[in-house]
């Protein structure tokens, strides 16, 4: 142990050894290194409450209360800040995204997403045709972040389109949400795949109705048919992954997260570990393994011995169920609006999916389930009915990923199962253009449904699926509380919750699904210095206008790591 720790767990021997016989003002004692005073710090802990000041020592909250109680904390070496009236709250966690394997995955593919400038097919042919110029005859192109919904045309490019941009060298692009592709007639042709193969188990190959023909789409593993014959990208040595990867973890910062739950492969984590091992992770990282490293992942002893500390733990493994909500291909029960008789797709068989969890449950892993669709849901939730009844375990915070479609009964058994799901915190506001026509405004009232879930008592949190959506949590805690789209549509408001609820979801509620509630997601005494310092006040500025809240100050640890108007480091 680091003389450093070792002073850490002496302060915090120290505090719970004395603690609940003490009076408030004597637990008050030390030097601080850094103090918050004169603000409204937004503790979020269990009775809600709001305090002026907050001292910080050796990266733990050494104190919150008013501002006379802090001031005796302030000595020669204190860094004090001034908060003026400003509100802070604690560190926010995303609780599902895939923000490593996004900033490494962008090197060399095409950002085909609107904010890359891209409004219409004619622009991604454009982009396409830009990059077939600058590449030998046969090379491969790839592109991601396309949404349909973004583009004038309303609907995804076909094959025979990307031919026009790209007649020679094969092209598969990524819709938002990555559960969905589409290739052009080259990459078809490389793959082998005509209209006489079968659609893969898990998978659908997009068809003419009455023709048969491929028409570019590639559903869930039929995508991997066709990557299988792509040549393996030029990985970026350590030393570049690590540094892509700490830019964007400082872009998360600058956001207000001080804690991301990604879902990562070897490369992404040896990244962080690299960025952590170097001093140099920016904010606290939680993972959940792809179910495919499970082997590899028993093999170095890392289920039974769980590996992990304040900055970086593996927590799960994760298993998809079924489609993406943004690409409206999630497994439903009721068939989707716009498309004439269809109710998404599942990505695995019930045989396969019970045989796979049952395996990793059983070796000791947590589960972290990608289930989106009811009809999805009820297959997870009956295997997991079995897997828990078969190996019985104490707090086992198995997730749900998405859980977006829902009804009574799908919450009843949720909540008896004890499972944890993690919604879409964005998607109301980001995708619900695009989803009022596919899901209809009937079933939207039982999306994302927060409202349902708390009154149930079930602790859910709430994630961005970067890049599926913007990771910035104040447009999930926006979407959350107003459920309007962009263009200002409500959509299923049954379901909307307080200001404070949806805080607690980026917060205390998402530090539960690591089992990291003693140690992150509020401010309170002994808990790690992660808070947020806002240039509005949450709690009172009109509800509308959560989304344009500055975030002047992000501190990790007890560190500044971002200040609005200096230079990100
Ligand atoms: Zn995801």
């Amino acid at each position: 142990m680091s003389t450093e720790k070792a002073l850490i767990y002496f302060v915090i021997t120290i505090f719970s050894f004395f603690g609940p016989a003490c009076s408030k003002k004597a637990q008050y004692s030390g030097v601080a290194d850094l103090v918050l005073l004169n603000g409204k710090i937004v503790t979020v802990d269990g009775n809600e409450s709001i305090a002026e000041a907050v001292a910080v020592k050796f990266g733990k909250i050494l104190a919150v209360g008013t501002r006379d109680e802090i001031k005796g904390l302030i000595g020669r070496d204190t860094r004090i800040i001034d908060l003026k009236g400003r509100t802070a709250i604690p560190g926010l966690i995303d609780s599902h995204c895939h923000i490593t394997s996004t900033a490494i995955g962008m090197i060399g593919v095409l950002d085909l997403s609107e904010e890359a400038g891209v409004r219409s097919i004619a622009d991604i042919q454009m982009k396409i045709a830009e990059r077939a110029a600058a590449l030998k005859k046969g090379e491969w192109i790839s592109g991601v972040r396309e949404d349909d919904y973004k583009l004038a045309e309303k609907r995804h490019p076909t094959r025979w389109e990307l031919d026009k941009a790209s007649p020679e060298n094969p092209v598969i692009i990524s819709t938002v949400g990555g559960h969905f592709s589409i290739a052009n007639s080259k990459a078809f042709e490389l793959a082998g795949v005509t209209r006489k193969t079968l659609d893969p188990v898990g998978g659908v190959f997009d068809r003419d109705l009455e023709t048969g023909e491929l028409t570019g789409g590639l559903h869930e593993t039929a995508r991997g048919l066709i990557r299988r014959v792509m040549p393996s990208r030029k990985e970026l040595n350590r030393e570049e992954a690590a540094e892509v990867v700490k830019k964007m973890l400082l872009e998360n910062a600058k956001a207000g997260l001080t804690c991301i739950y990604d879902n990562v492969g070897s490369s992404q984590l040896k990244a962080v570990l690299d960025l952590k091992n170097r001093g140099e992770l920016p904010i606290r990282f939680r993972v959940d393994f792809g179910i495919g490293h499970f082997q590899e992942m028993e093999n170095l002893g890392l289920i039974h011995k769980p590996f992990g500390d304040e900055w970086v733990k593996i927590c799960g493994v994760k298993f998809f169920f079924d489609g993406a909500i943004s690409a409206r291909t999630a497994a439903v029960s009721e068939p989707y609006l716009h498309r004439d008789n269809f109710y998404g797709v599942m990505s695995t068989t019930e045989e396969l999916a019970r045989k796979t969890l049952m395996q990793a449950y059983k070796a000791g892993c947590r589960i972290s389930a990608h289930a989106n669709g009811d009809r999805a849901l009820d297959m997870y939730l009956d295997i997991m009915e079995e897997i828990q009844q078969k190996y019985p375990r104490d707090d086992s915070r198995n997730r749900i990923i998405h859980c977006t479609v829902i009804n009574p009964e799908i919450v009843e058994r949720i909540k008896k199962l004890g499972l944890l799901p993690t919604i879409f915190g964005a998607y109301p506001y980001y995708h619900g253009d695009k989803l009022i026509p596919a899901f209809g405004e009937q079933r939207l009232q039982r999306m994302f449904a927060a409202r349902s879930f708390l009154d149930a008592g079930v602790v859910i949190s709430a994630n961005s699926d970067h890049d599926a959506s913007p990771f910035p949590p104040l447009m999930g805690i926006h979407a959350l509380v107003n459920r309007k789209t962009k263009a200002g549509k409500p959509i299923g408001q049954e379901q909307r919750i307080s200001v404070m609820e949806a805080l607690k979801l980026y917060t205390i509620n998402a530090a539960y699904h690591s089992f990291d509630e003693d140690l992150i997601g509020s401010i309170e005494m002994n808990k790690c210095a992660d808070i947020v310092v806002l240039g509005e006040d949450i709690l009172t500025v009109p509800q509308d206008s959560i989304i344009h809240i500055p975030i002047d100050m992000t501190i990790v640890d007890g560190k500044v790591i971002y200040e609005r108007g200096s230079p990100i480091s």
